[in-house]
């Protein structure tokens, strides 16, 4: 077993052998000097808060593909401990390519892949794989689990994925890329408890009891920035009246509306949690502070 040296399994299907619950936090490779210190300090204080794994983005187009693993070479010397996740997309690599990346990641220590079909650049229309290339993140789940190397995730929409008919067909979906061999799924970003819940309830029903899917939280900084990040991240972001009534109002006042997005934000991450959800994972958009402040919360409410 690959293991730390404090004896933490570094592959994600051990650890979730040993965890009822997770906690973990994602990351973007930094651009340029200022943002590389920012990226370091946060993550040397996100590892304080005693994260199981800590993942890493993968740009569109191969453009951050360099960045990415350069990105969890440092995140492995700033916080030994933690496993580390590797997200990656079908986007622009042909099916050699993307084993040839598989070699290089492997080289690198990396045991842990979020394997995702990924997005067309902004603008190019609809998902298109290249020739000879991967068209659904399950057929690369396939491939590396018959790689062997990693332990893979996979993505799952509470809302369901934008281009599916139903949120119940794209969840079928999902129960397929368990079914190719994830032992974990991470949910896009969602402020209803109760799609989470509801995708939750319909896999039970399937009889698909067995995969764990843990929530990602985004904590959430205004009503603006909130529109900013659904408009250009996820636009199939469903905005609960209870947010927009909270947060709209105080849309001209940066600090009431940060604490009243982060209390928010800890409302929703504490109903999943009540609810039996196995964890948690944070987007700290490279910032340490808002999510700090939901774990710190939620740890002294003893849910975490
Ligand atoms: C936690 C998380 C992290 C992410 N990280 C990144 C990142 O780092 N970089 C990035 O570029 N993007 C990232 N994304 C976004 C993701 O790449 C997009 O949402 C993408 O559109 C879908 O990826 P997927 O792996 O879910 O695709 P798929 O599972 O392939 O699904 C895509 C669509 O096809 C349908 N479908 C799935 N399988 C089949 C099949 N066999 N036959 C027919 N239809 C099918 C689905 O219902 C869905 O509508 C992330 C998403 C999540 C939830």
């Amino acid at each position: 077993m690959s293991q730390t040296v404090t004896g933490i399994p570094r592959r994600i299907d051990q650890l979730l052998a040993q965890r009822a619950k997770t906690l973990s936090f994602e990351f973007f490779p930094p651009k340029g000097d200022k943002a590389q210190i920012l990226f370091d300090a946060c993550v040397e204080q996100v590892a304080e808060l005693g994260p199981d794994f800590l993942s890493m983005t993968y740009g569109a187009g191969g453009s951050t593909r360099a960045g990415s693993l350069a990105a969890l070479q440092k995140m492995r010397a700033l916080a030994p401990r933690p496993a580390l996740l590797a997200h990656l997309t079908c986007v622009g690599s042909t099916r050699a390519e993307m084993a040839g990346l598989l070699d290089e990641w492997s080289a690198a220590g990396i045991e842990n892949v979020l394997a995702l079909r990924g997005d067309p650049p902004r603008g190019s229309g609809a998902f298109a794989p290249v020739p000879g290339g991967y068209a659904y993140a399950d057929e690369l789940i396939a491939a590396v689990r018959s790689d062997g190397r990693f332990a893979i995730s996979c993505a799952a929409f509470p809302e369901g994925h934008p281009e599916a008919a139903s949120r119940e067909s794209d969840w079928q979906r999902l129960a397929g890329k368990f079914a190719a061999g994830a032992c974990l799924g991470i949910t896009q970003a969602f402020l209803d408890a109760t799609d989470y819940l509801a995708m939750r309830r319909w896999l039970d029903a399937q009889g698909h009891t067995g995969s764990r899917i843990v929530p990602s939280i985004l904590p959430v900084a205004s009503w603006p920035w909130l529109l900013n990040f659904k408009q250009r991240f996820c636009p199939n972001l469903g905005l609960p009246e209870r947010w927009r009534t909270v947060l709209e109002p105080l849309a001209g006042d940066a600090l009431a509306s940060r604490a009243a997005g982060i209390s928010l934000t800890i409302d929703l991450a504490r109903d999943l949690l009540a609810a039996g959800a196995p964890g948690l994972h944070l987007y700290t958009l490279n910032k340490p502070m808002a999510v700090a402040e939901v774990v710190t919360a939620l740890r002294r409410e003893r849910l975490l």
